[in-house]
């Protein structure tokens, strides 16, 4: 089972997000150790301060590397001294993929440190972070929703989170690809039918009209997914049909 610990000064923000749903389920169930660190608690001060001025001119307060530095040691402490694969969540940051979740859903035990005011002395992050990870390119207030974000996707991946673990390989960004258009109960809807292909119980084609359908979207909506896709010779003739060319430039299209 994976191991998460969060460091974060927001514990029962990040509590009450992790105890909902299909994380929160498979966390009772035993599928998922996830633990909730109050860097506040690892202060030795009488005042429990984490932040203080910058050096240097500039506004804003920084959060001090002893807390840091102690929450993590208190963490690993916890779970009998074993070093954890540690992640700083930073605009700085690579942005998160499917594909790293998948790599951090196979690790043993992650642990994952939210920033808040101006960011983090830089000294505390040289010396136990392995890796930076953004949520995308823009800069929140602190690390908690992304580090929620993270969380969220790699647990999905773990064994015993899904009911069915076969789900999320036909996902969108699985295999490089978004994923087809999606239908239930009633067949009709406001005058409109599902697609009846999906009703007759053909397998094979409906794989076929899946697979199209998932080429189509990802043309449509995300046509620069397309430069690193696996695609067959039977995939490149059908994008074909619908405008696509091999022409790189053609992957800079927006929609
Ligand atoms: N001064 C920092 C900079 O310019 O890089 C930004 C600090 S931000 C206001 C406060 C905290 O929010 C960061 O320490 C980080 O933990 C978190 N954060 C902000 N934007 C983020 C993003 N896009 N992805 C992940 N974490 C983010």
């Amino acid at each position: 089972m994976i191991k998460i610990d969060l460091a974060t000064l927001f514990p029962a923000m990040c509590e009450t997000v992790l105890s909902e749903s299909i994380i929160g389920r498979a966390r009772k169930a035993g599928y998922l150790d996830i633990r909730c660190f109050h860097i506040r608690d690892y202060t030795v001060d009488r005042h429990r301060n984490v932040d203080d001025t910058p050096y240097g001119p500039g506004k804003g307060m920084l959060m001090q590397a002893d807390p840091m530095y102690r929450t993590w040691e208190a963490a690993c402490e916890a779970r009998g001294g074993h070093r954890p694969h540690v992640i700083y969540m930073s605009p700085q940051g690579r942005t998160l993929t499917q594909q790293r979740a998948r790599e951090l859903s196979l690790m043993e035990h992650l642990y994952i440190m939210c920033g808040h005011y101006e960011g983090v002395d830089q000294r505390v992050l040289d010396e136990i972070v392995d890796e930076e990870i953004s949520i995308g390119d823009y800069v929140l207030t602190g690390g908690e929703l992304g580090a929620l974000v993270l969380i969220d996707c790699v647990a999905r991946l773990c064994p015993g989170v899904l009911a069915d673990e076969s789900c999320y390989e036909q996902e969108s960004h699985w295999d490089g690809l978004l994923e087809y258009p999606q239908y239930t109960k009633p067949a009709v809807w406001h005058g409109v039918a599902v697609p009846e292909i999906i009703t007759n119980g053909n397998h094979a084609a409906i794989a076929r009209w899946r697979r199209e359908q998932s080429l189509k979207t990802t043309y449509e909506k995300r046509p620069e997914l397309l430069r690193a896709a696996p695609l067959t010779e039977k995939d490149k003739w059908y994008l074909r049909t619908i405008g696509w060319t091999d022409d790189p430039d053609d992957g800079s299209r927006t929609g």
